[in-house]
């Protein structure tokens, strides 16, 4: 596999408004780490659609990058999101898949009792405790409000019972933050019902009452990604992930916050998936002007070539506008300034750009670039996702018109 492997790359600043001596270091470790441990294990498993070894798990949770965003006092970094995208963006630019496999101890705790901060933070701080997302389903992509998984009060538990699609890591998972509804569809009232359960697992297989199967996917290699059936799975009544009152009816509550938490989980995931898309369009960057220094057409290195210098003048801009965007939403989000349409716009700017600048960075390469002995096409493989998952490009497009236009009559 060949491909940079510098360690300082093409310039990538911290904005100014954002920088200080600890985030520069906080970047510098990251970058190296990412470079010198990631990359060739990205390079080597993704061609053969190996996954995510656990000595490389360990090492991430020894860097502390599981608990970036969980507080100090139940061991994490304590850090804010500006930190998250700016390690996001290091990890991506080596894999994309190691950049999302943090989120899962960062991203998915927000909706715990006090009881289960106390018993798994600490533990998905230190990796011990990661999870997965079931969201999606067969007939419930972006329109999230039709799904139709159910839970069913029997008693002291809920029992569930339907279909998810598309859920990443849910064998490698050592829990599921399952969407499913609590109370049934109802035509004119969709979103009623919709809530966040809990559902504990053993770590590299399924329980009783889950079944899955593999899907088979272009890119975002490292991990699984799973279609999973439940069939009278049961989980304790107090599993159901809501701010509620200990006296409240669990289906009553769904009522009241199950899809509001669900969608805010989204928006502040879409910042992430933006610095994912950054990494990705950097690594490419990186490459294709190591790349023109190297090849030779017509006696002298590609890179003396107007156009594809200009290529590399457009690639590096589109990159630090995205990049600036994400840092200002980011620091948004850690200010708790209201930028739920800015969070769209980023992951659109930033998914999109990925898209290009990568396809780009193939075009740069020629015919090397369309074949798996350099990274670039894992790049764009692994960019084209960014603007399906954490909302598809469309969705992101629909939510910023509707802040700026009445909403179309149903
Ligand atoms: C590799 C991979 C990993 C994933 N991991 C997870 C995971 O871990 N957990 C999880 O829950 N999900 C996961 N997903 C699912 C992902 O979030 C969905 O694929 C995504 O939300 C789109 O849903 P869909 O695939 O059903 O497409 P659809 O919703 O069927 O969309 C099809 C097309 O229609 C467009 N469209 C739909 N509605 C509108 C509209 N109102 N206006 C305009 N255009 C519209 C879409 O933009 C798209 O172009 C993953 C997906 C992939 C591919």
């Amino acid at each position: 596999m060949k491909g940079a492997t510098l360690l300082s790359g093409a310039p990538s600043s911290i904005p100014a408004a954002y920088w200080s001596a600890e985030r520069q270091a906080l970047r510098d470790a990251t970058r190296e780490f990412a470079m010198k441990e990631v990359l060739p294990l990205a390079n080597r498993l993704d061609p053969v659609q190996g996954e995510i070894p656990m000595s490389l798990r360990d090492q991430l949770a020894k860097m502390g990058y599981f608990g970036i965003l969980i507080p100090e006092q139940y061991g994490g970094l304590g850090l804010g999101i500006v930190e998250y995208v700016l390690i996001t963006e290091e990890l991506a630019r080596a894999w994309m898949s190691v950049a999302s496999i943090i989120a899962r101890g960062n991203g998915l705790g927000a909706g715990f009792t006090s009881e289960m901060r106390e018993r798994l933070l600490p533990r998905m701080a230190r990796g011990e405790c990661l999870g997965a997302f079931a969201l999606s389903e067969p007939d419930a992509g972006s329109d999230v409000a039709s799904i139709r998984c159910r839970a069913e009060r029997d008693g002291d538990h809920w029992v569930i019972n339907g279909q998810k699609m598309w859920c990443t890591f849910a064998d490698g998972a050592d829990f599921l933050l399952l969407v499913a509804r609590a109370t049934p569809y109802d035509p004119a009232n969709r979103h009623a019902g919709i809530a966040q359960f809990f559902v504990e697992k053993p770590r590299g297989s399924f329980p009783e009452g889950i079944s899955g199967t593999p899907m088979r996917k272009v890119g975002y290699h490292g991990w699984k990604t799973w279609e999973l059936s439940f069939d009278n799975f049961r989980i304790p009544l107090g599993n159901i992930l809501l701010p509620r009152r200990d006296d409240e009816d669990a289906a009553e509550a769904a009522d009241k916050g199950g899809f509001k938490r669900a969608m805010k989980a989204l928006s502040s995931a879409r910042v992430h998936t933006a610095a994912r898309s950054i990494g990705l369009a950097r690594g490419a960057l990186e490459d294709s002007i190591a790349y023109m220094q190297q090849r030779i057409q017509f006696g002298r290195p590609i890179g003396d070539f107007q156009y594809l210098r200009f290529k590399v003048a457009d690639m590096a801009t589109q990159i630090e506008a995205a990049r600036r965007l994400m840092y200002s939403v980011a620091d948004d989000l850690d200010h708790d300034r209201s930028c739920d349409v800015e969070a769209s716009m980023v992951k659109l700017f930033a998914s999109e750009m990925s898209e290009r600048v990568t396809s780009d960075g193939i075009q740069i390469h020629g015919g090397a670039g369309y074949t798996s002995d350099y990274p670039v096409e894992r790049y764009w493989r692994d960019a084209r996702l960014t603007k399906i998952f954490e909302g598809t490009s469309e969705i992101q497009m629909r939510i910023i018109s509707d802040a700026h236009l009445p909403r179309p009559k149903s």
